[in-house]
């Protein structure tokens, strides 16, 4: 993602390996060119919103953990809603994320949260 290397359709275009007539917009919103910027950052600004009050403590291993979680799963959902088929939906990538974040942050034996509270509060878990 640092070198601009996504697939994204930007990126195809440049690439030629999608040709020019591709339709190149964003599978979100529909507004805006797919470009690696925007899916992450522009666009997906509505999760990290959301995702933003999870960051109350701010210790940062794990803030970088949930980050991994936000990024992997959009572009999960991206390739999903783009090559299968599947309707994007905010809340179901919301949820994904926050499933991950907990999964991947209790494969650390400090994170002693169980899943429930983690759901329930998990700016406290941080
Ligand atoms: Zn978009």
């Amino acid at each position: 993602m640092q070198h601009n290397s996504l697939a994204t359709m930007d990126n195809l275009r440049r690439r030629n390996t999608q040709g020019q007539d591709v339709n190149a917009t964003c599978i979100f919103c529909g507004k805006a060119e797919e470009t690696t910027k925007h899916i992450v950052f522009s666009c997906a600004i509505t999760i990290w919103k959301d995702i933003y009050v999870l960051n109350s403590n701010k210790e940062r291993n794990r803030w970088q953990v949930i980050w991994c979680a936000v990024t992997w799963n959009i572009w999960k959902a991206r390739n999903n809603s783009r090559f299968r088929g599947v309707q994007f939906l905010k809340e179901k990538t919301y949820q994904d994320i926050i499933y991950f974040s907990w999964l991947w942050l209790s494969m650390d034996s400090s994170f002693q949260y169980n899943y429930q509270e983690w759901i329930v509060n998990p700016g406290a878990c941080l």
